[in-house]
């Protein structure tokens, strides 16, 4: 009964929202290092699979947890902006959950004896991920966070950031601060040369080694289709027709 009409109101919102969506032009910096496919197929607008509610839910849970922290480091009067766009650029778009700065003060004020190092007056670059109670935590911080935070540092031109996680079953906070890495980024940046080149060649690109156990296929809505794309590179003009063969979604 309710759940009908909170599930059917997730579903069309999120319909509306991919409606909306215009061309893509640029990759999201939160896509660097995530599955080349999987990237190709969403500049493509390929077939994907309806994703289902309860993950639409749990997107929105992600932001509300974001905006949490946000406020409260707000009142503490350390954040100097929030949602940062990058300077406009041709490759990625993004934005920053939040820079912030400390003072010689911040800590000692308040009575807290830091064993971290801390620089006061510079700028951090400060993002915000809550994760699910069933992550290995020796497994953070994840490669994708890490990269998202790299190309902050690189586009602000701010030498440090902190990647902050809040576990969303047992509300504990994690964090890792991170040095600006000029090669890792230099490394990244070209990772995106190559796909845009493959996404204008209209090239499939391979699939993940681990299809399918790799967590992205999981949840991947575009499963499906890449099943039938195999595991080589294959023509987007090739699959489309197999696709259509297949007659597999619209
Ligand atoms: S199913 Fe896996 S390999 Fe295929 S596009 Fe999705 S994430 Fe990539």
């Amino acid at each position: 009964m309710l759940k009908e009409l909170i599930d059917k109101f997730y579903l069309e919102r999120e319909k509306e929202k991919k409606k909306k969506e215009k061309e893509r032009v640029r990759f999201f910096i939160s896509e660097a290092g995530k599955c080349p496919r999987m990237i190709f197929f969403r500049f493509k607008k390929a077939p994907a699979e309806e994703i289902e509610p309860e993950r639409l839910r749990i997107f929105e849970e992600g932001e509300i947890i974001q905006q949490r922290i946000l406020r409260l480091l707000f009142s503490l009067g350390i954040v100097r902006a929030t949602e940062v766009q990058i300077p406009p650029q041709e490759l990625v778009a993004g934005r920053a959950d939040a820079i912030i700065s400390f003072t010689d003060k911040t800590f000692s004020d308040l009575g807290i004896d830091l064993k971290e190092k801390i620089e006061p007056g510079i700028p951090y670059v400060l993002e915000i991920k809550s994760v699910s109670g069933k992550i290995n935590l020796k497994k953070l911080p994840l490669p994708d966070h890490i990269n998202q935070l790299q190309l902050y540092l690189h586009f602000f031109k701010i030498k440090k950031g902190i990647l902050l996680y809040l576990n969303k079953d047992t509300q504990k906070i994690t964090e890792f601060i991170f040095e600006y890495d000029k090669n890792l980024v230099e490394k990244i940046l070209n990772w995106f040369l190559k796909l845009k080149e493959k996404i204008e060649a209209d090239l499939v690109p391979i699939r993940l080694p681990d299809w399918p156990d790799n967590w992205q296929c999981q949840n991947c809505e575009f499963f499906e289709i890449c099943k039938i794309a195999g595991e080589r590179e294959i023509s987007w003009e090739k699959l489309k027709k197999e696709i259509e063969k297949g007659e597999i979604l619209s």
